[in-house]
């Protein structure tokens, strides 16, 4: 390298020369759905020791049901805490089992209930991981990122509208997820989203449960390794 072009590196510290190395560490993401109580009273606690912020995605009309989270939680986590909260339709149905104009009026209606709510919803989740191509233009007009429910490898530059994502299953040890990581960073991806859903629940009913000893394992395993760990939509702006 040349004298000129390391002088113009160093003056530029966001150019590729000097933060390629940066940029090759993957973000982390916590992603959470469907406002469990849980993920108040004990994710929520276990996110905050270890100083990080998460997505939540929502479903506007389940708020307050019994055993999950209610608007007064929601609010608190996004304009409290920097949690960031996400559109996941009304009622969780799968879009592409729906006529478009009720599944129109759940995706518009479900955003608007979270902006009524002095919310900042910039990021959606698919419910089921399913979209008719026909909804995908509503979508991608009124959210800056749409996540899907496939995990796969995402580089720079990030497809926004089209993101992957890790969904932790009840019974994995922390390892697997511990993997999952180790080869993103192997692989150099820039952003690997990791989802969750009930903590420290048991049955059938629940079988996408983490124990919180676990999730604790997995987010000390994030700081052990330095990693940046931030909400979804400030993660893809990063
Ligand atoms: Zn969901």
């Amino acid at each position: 390298m040349s004298l000129i072009l390391l002088w113009i590196t160093l003056l530029l510290p966001g150019c590729k020369f000097f933060s390629a190395a940066e940029s090759k560490t993957p973000i982390i993401v916590f992603t959470f759905d469907d406002q469990h109580l849980s993920i108040y009273e004990s994710a929520f606690l276990i996110m905050r020791e270890f100083g990080y912020r998460g997505t939540n995605f929502v479903n506007t009309n389940a708020m307050g049901l019994p055993g999950l989270m209610n608007w007064a939680q929601i609010t608190e986590l996004e304009l409290d805490y920097g949690w960031e909260t996400g559109g996941h339709t009304l009622n969780h149905e799968a879009l592409n089992q729906l006529d478009y104009d009720v599944a129109i009026a759940n995706i518009i209606q479900d955003r608007q209930n979270l902006s009524d709510h002095g919310l900042n919803p910039r990021s959606f989740a698919l419910p089921r991981g399913q979209c008719p191509s026909q909804l995908y233009p509503l979508l991608t007009g009124l959210y800056q990122n749409i996540r899907g429910s496939s995990d796969f490898a995402m580089h720079h530059p990030l497809n926004r509208k089209a993101l992957g994502y890790l969904a932790y299953q009840s019974g994995w040890p922390s390892d697997i997820v511990k993997r999952r990581i180790q080869r993103g960073i192997a692989n150099q991806e820039a952003l690997i989203i990791i989802g969750f859903h009930h903590f420290d629940t048991a049955g059938d009913d629940y079988a996408d449960s983490c124990p919180s000893p676990t999730f604790r394992e997995i987010l000390q395993y994030t700081q052990d390794l330095g990693l940046t760990v931030l909400p979804l939509a400030e993660a893809v702006s990063q």
